[in-house]
């Protein structure tokens, strides 16, 4: 196979950096094509010094900050041969270039929906890390797919793993038919959460919880939002609705079970009695690989799971009277159209509001709650539908902190 090109749409965050240390490992096999970033541009620029890629993306206004901190950085070769763009256009751009083969889509929230939507359009092999896209849009992003027959792949370490236990045609029209519905013979997928850093916390310990707190997860390093998302649990509602959507089932046969451990990264329940999981240390470079190569495999830096070493792995049932946003993402799911886009609006209005001290922690879901009710949710039969909901819900949320901000209730 010739050498893929790369572009990685956040660059500078958590994802963005795992992929890149999969491929510097690979350089005959993957080259950089374009590296974006948002805030931190100086680690951008210092990306740039050691990735070399040809095109760099940065927001809208910063070019000129961005040349001057890439002149602290990188070589004359480096400075004088790189392409600037910026804003969503430039993301856009170096999502669907000609020259590209693979993309990353990994920028956090509802700022990735268009770039990554650019990439799918033009038949893209896409590895998808960036949930908060595929729930926003749910039908219409699965339909693009199929349209433009690009290859979309899960990142999210559960997704990953779930694909990684289907059949290889569990995707072709005869699976979708055979064994009254039980799609290629799958009866449940067990999706499993990590239980975040509260698991064992009373609410009245939660409402006090502090954003340092809430980043900091047990198992996993990541960015912000997807660590306080991984405290309320909304991570496993988004993922909930993620998994429906990729896997083409209805909310009734995806299961959350609690796993603290963060070894078995989800499992596929069969009609004949097989359950099948995919095991390993919690490293976002194992999935990140997966989804690079398959159906191929390379090598990863991560050490290969040692069962001896490994202590009992515990499941549990997940508690959804201190954990509501488990609840309040199936009910979005199960009411369709625009209400999974105007819950994750809402959510990442709540946990902004959050980190920046304005709400209590057991308020990101009150807040949700209320968005929900209120809206009069519409069909989601086009983008611009989807966007304006999306709006909606974020004026709605921006006044329910007006109203409601540092409150104890
Ligand atoms: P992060 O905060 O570390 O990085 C986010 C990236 O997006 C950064 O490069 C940032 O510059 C960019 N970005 C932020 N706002 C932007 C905007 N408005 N426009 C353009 N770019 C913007 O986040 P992360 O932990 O790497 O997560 C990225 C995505 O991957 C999220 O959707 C998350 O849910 C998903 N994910 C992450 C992990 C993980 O282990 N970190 C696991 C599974 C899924
Ligand atoms: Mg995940």
């Amino acid at each position: 196979m010739p050498v893929q090109q790369v572009t990685i749409l956040g660059a500078t965050g958590s994802i963005g950096k795992s992929t890149l240390k999969v491929l510097a490992q690979h350089p005959d096999q993957y080259q950089v094509y374009a590296l974006t970033g948002f805030q931190r541009l100086d680690e951008l620029a210092q990306l740039v010094e050691q990735h070399s890629p040809k095109v760099v993306v940065v927001p809208e206004g910063k070019i000129d900050t961005f040349r001057s901190l890439l002149a602290l950085h990188c070589n004359d070769k480096q400075i004088h041969t790189i392409e600037i763009v910026e804003g969503e256009t430039g993301l856009c751009q170096v999502a669907s270039a000609a020259a590209v083969n693979v993309v990353m889509a990994a920028i956090v929230g509802s700022a990735g929906l268009k770039p990554t939507l650019a990439a799918i359009d033009v038949g893209k092999r896409v590895l998808l890390a960036n949930k908060e896209a595929l729930v926003m849009a749910g039908e219409l992003f699965m339909q693009r797919v199929k349209q433009a027959q690009a290859t979309l792949l899960p990142v999210d370490s559960e997704h990953n793993a779930i694909f990684q236990c289907l059949p290889t045609d569990y995707f072709s029209s005869s699976a979708r038919f055979a064994n009254q519905g039980n799609r290629a013979g799958v009866s449940q997928i067990l999706l499993t959460a990590s239980g975040g850093p509260f698991r064992t916390w009373t609410l009245q310990q939660m409402h006090q919880a502090t954003p340092a707190q809430a980043c900091k997860h047990p198992n996993w390093s990541m960015g912000q939002k997807i660590s306080v998302d991984s405290a309320t649990l909304m991570n496993k509602g988004l993922e909930l609705i993620e998994a429906c959507h990729l896997f083409e089932l209805p909310v009734e046969r995806v299961t959350v079970v609690i796993h603290p451990e963060s070894i078995v990264h989800s499992l596929v329940q069969y009609i004949d009695g097989s359950t099948l999981a995919q095991l390993g240390n919690p490293d976002m470079c194992t999935p990140i690989a997966h989804a690079l190569a398959w159906p191929q495999r390379i090598a990863t830096t991560v050490p290969p799971l040692d069962l001896f070493s490994a202590n009992c792995l515990n499941f549990e049932q997940p508690d959804e009277d201190r954990f509501p946003a488990l609840a309040l993402a199936k009910s979005a799911m199960k009411t369709g159209g625009c209400a999974p886009a105007v819950l994750n609006a809402a959510n990442e209005v709540a946990v902004a509001a959050f980190l920046a001290n304005k709400i209590a922690f057991t308020q990101i879901t009150q807040l949700i709650h209320a968005v929900i009710t209120q809206i009069n949710v519409l069909p989601a039969h086009d983008l611009d539908t989807i966007l304006v909901q999306d709006l909606e819900a974020r004026e709605l949320a921006g006044q329910w902190i007006m109203a409601n901000a540092n409150r104890t209730t």
